[in-house]
């Protein structure tokens, strides 16, 4: 690491180690994955940019692991936020607003008939396994290896040694008994499927997907895969639960469902539908919602669900969302940003695959097609680290990790692209041979 650079930031670095655990307050945010040392400490960030403490400019394709869509203080957004701010942050009663986003994102996802707010994408995938356990009765649920559905002990269990065997605890802390009430499964794999549910068919709630993959990179699901998902598990009767907290609003308004033909029987959303606050919400057909208390017998409550702040923040950020053009003009800069990176790659020699769906991509290094979490491991760690390191020193900041994306926002420039371009291009030269 350049230390002039990132002087302020390898010293708070130095004072975060003594009072906050690892320094970060979520892992992701560490360097680990990049090869250790001081992440960088930001300061302030406006529309594609984020500036460091130590002054530097980045453009920024972290987009805060998505949420960002509309880059950052959004003028709009600032003005919506401060007018909430001095209404008052939290009543502990039901608002109009909360209804009013309630109607809009029914509006733009269909199957979500009934919702319920919630403060992160975490909260709502835990909060509906609960409800699909209570509306089937049984315990065990189904998941997708490489997929990350946030951090409740459910979340946080990996595949057992074989691929139809239960799953084991990907976290200290997780009792044996819950990761043995989950299995892990490898995406867009349907023969592992109908193995697993020939074994434990009659015990499974539901299974968890995301539709399109945000969190082994950007893996999109194969044609006819989430058909048989669904047929599959309603025909063992268990329920189909989509995790569109990455993808919701992010590849057009609505979620990945809207474009792949789907619906789920209980969609969870977070990041985008927040406007870069903290929400989450989840939803469903109306009968099953109708279990959640006070209507049912299944508990879910929170202090600060929907609190007007982020309820406000939410509906304006979908106003801004829902003009016309956002999302081709989203995806056209992704195209041509991922289209020159693929092509410096390649006039380098670098073997990479390039996974892109809409106003996301991923740059896996390696010379396998990247379909699911054994293809996406693949991938090469060191060359991925000299990528990110050499980028963050030209001023482009990309998520510390292999298995993120680059994610587009709508503050991104014409020139901010040829600039990372160029950016790109330098580093993965000098990363030749
Ligand atoms: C980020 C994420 C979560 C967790 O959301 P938090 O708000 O961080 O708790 C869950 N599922 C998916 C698909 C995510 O990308």
């Amino acid at each position: 690491m350049n230390t002039d650079r990132y002087h302020q930031s390898e010293e708070l670095y130095q004072r975060a180690l003594d009072v906050i655990v690892g320094g970060v307050n979520s892992p992701a945010r560490s360097f680990k994955a990049v090869g250790g040392g001081a992440p960088v400490f930001i300061a302030r960030a406006q529309g594609a940019y984020l500036w460091d403490a130590d002054g530097n400019r980045y453009i920024d394709y972290l987009a805060a692991y998505g949420p960002v869509i509309l880059g950052h203080a959004h003028p709009e957004m600032t003005e919506a936020i401060t007018k909430a701010a001095s209404r008052g942050t939290l009543y502990g009663a039901p608002t109009e607003l909360e209804v009013q986003l309630a109607e809009r994102v029914r509006e733009a996802i269909p199957s979500m008939e009934r919702v319920r707010f919630v403060n992160s994408g975490t909260e709502a995938v835990m909060t509906a396994v609960r409800l699909a356990r209570a509306a089937t009765g049984r315990s065990r649920i189904m998941k997708f290896e490489g997929c990350y559905h946030g951090h409740s002990d459910i979340a946080l269990v990996k595949a057992g040694s074989g691929p139809s065997t239960l799953g084991i605890a990907d976290s200290a802390g997780v009792p044996t008994h819950v990761a043995a009430d989950v299995v892990s499964l490898p995406f867009n794999n349907v023969g592992a499927l109908k193995d697993a549910l020939d074994r434990w068919g009659s015990e499974v709630a539901a299974i968890l997907v995301e539709p399109v993959v945000g969190n082994m990179g950007i893996v999109e699901p194969k044609p006819g895969f989430l058909d048989e998902v669904t047929r599959l598990m309603h025909e063992a009767g268990g329920l189909v639960i989509y995790d569109e907290v990455i993808t919701a609003f992010r590849f057009t308004y609505g979620g990945a469902q809207n474009i792949l033909g789907q619906s789920p029987d209980i969609t969870c959303l977070g990041k985008i539908v927040g406007g870069g606050l903290a929400l989450g919400a989840y939803g469903g057909r109306r009968e099953l919602m109708d279990l959640i208390a006070p209507k049912g017998a299944a508990y879910q409550a929170g202090t600060l669900a929907g609190n007007p702040l982020s309820v406000s923040a939410g509906l304006k950020a979908l106003d801004i969302l829902r003009r016309p053009g956002t999302y081709e003009g989203l995806e056209a800069k992704a195209a041509y940003l991922a289209e020159g990176v693929l092509r410096n790659a390649r006039e380098f020699g670098h073997e990479v695959q390039l996974n892109r769906y809409g106003s996301g991509f991923t740059l896996f290094f390696t010379g396998t097609p990247v379909r699911d979490y054994t293809t996406a491991q693949t991938a090469d760690t060191g060359r991925f680290a000299r990528l990110f390191r050499g980028l963050l020193d030209r001023g482009v900041h990309l998520a510390p990790s292999r298995f993120e994306a680059w994610f587009l926002t709508i503050a991104h420039s014409r020139q901010d692209l040829d600039e990372t371009l160029e950016a790109t291009r330098q580093v993965l030269s000098d990363m030749r041979g």
